[in-house]
């Protein structure tokens, strides 16, 4: 296989991950009927939590809490009940209702559909807010999750240890996410960290992506003109 230009790779890399994606997807409850309420919801419940407890809790949570109007009018043990059988509790409990204060005084009741405004928000990272505007409002955004960045770590030869290496992993990921599927791309990369590209255990011959990953190289020839493609594509 011949070194891709830049635009090869981002084409390929998203056909091939797409496609996997739809025969490995997976029907969590938190991937219906979809709001910028409810993925939040579901990204405060799977903080630090298998997503088999988290989808055990989701349904029972929403019944509870519909809205978040409802988490600002309820008392911080009504809450902190509701997250009691997932752990974190008290802290989960505090950064909701912190945030469901700041949602309700000062936007009205509405979730904001901008990422520097969601990413002031209480308890809301990188990796929520780009999950609520993608998941939740259906705009392009990447979801840089601890899984994601790993993948893409090993994808880009870029170290996730360092400011600068994740600046130029979150650079790639933009050029990487396609406007119109990147919901269907964003979960399927969510999915691939737990299933080929495992922390510990990366199966690389079972994996959509290995013609596009610096670790998943063949030869030192494919490794070399990977590299140069990511820094092509970091540098914009
Ligand atoms: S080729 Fe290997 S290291 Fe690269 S993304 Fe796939 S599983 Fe992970």
């Amino acid at each position: 296989m011949g070194c891709p230009t830049p635009e090869e790779l981002v084409k390929e890399f998203q056909k091939r991950l797409i496609e996997w994606g739809r025969k490995n997807y997976v029907n969590w409850p938190w991937r219906r009927d979809r709001t910028p309420y409810r993925v939040l919801i579901a990204e405060l419940l799977l903080k630090r939590t298998t997503r088999q407890a988290a989808a055990r809790e989701y349904p029972k949570f929403l019944a509870k809490f519909p809205d978040i109007e409802n988490i600002h009018k309820a008392s911080f043990d009504e809450v902190r009940e509701a997250f009691l059988p997932l752990g974190l509790y008290n802290q989960r409990a505090k950064q909701l209702k912190e945030l469901a204060q700041v949602v309700v005084e000062k936007y009205g009741g509405k979730i904001p559909s901008d990422i520097e405004t969601l990413k002031k928000l209480p308890g809301i990272n990188d990796y929520i807010a780009g999950a609520v505007l993608s998941f939740g409002f259906g705009r392009l955004a990447p979801i840089p999750d601890a899984n994601v960045l790993r993948i893409m770590a090993r994808v880009t030869g870029f170290s996730r240890s360092s400011a600068g290496g994740r600046r130029k992993i979150y650079r790639v990921l933009e050029r990487l996410v396609p406007k119109d599927r990147h919901v269907e791309f964003n979960y399927a990369l969510l999915d691939l960290g737990g299933s080929a590209c495992h922390y510990q255990w990366p199966k690389c011959k079972e994996c959509p992506l290995r013609d596009f990953c610096v670790y998943g190289a063949e030869d030192e020839k494919r490794r070399g003109c990977l590299e140069r493609r990511y820094q092509e594509l970091a540098r914009g």
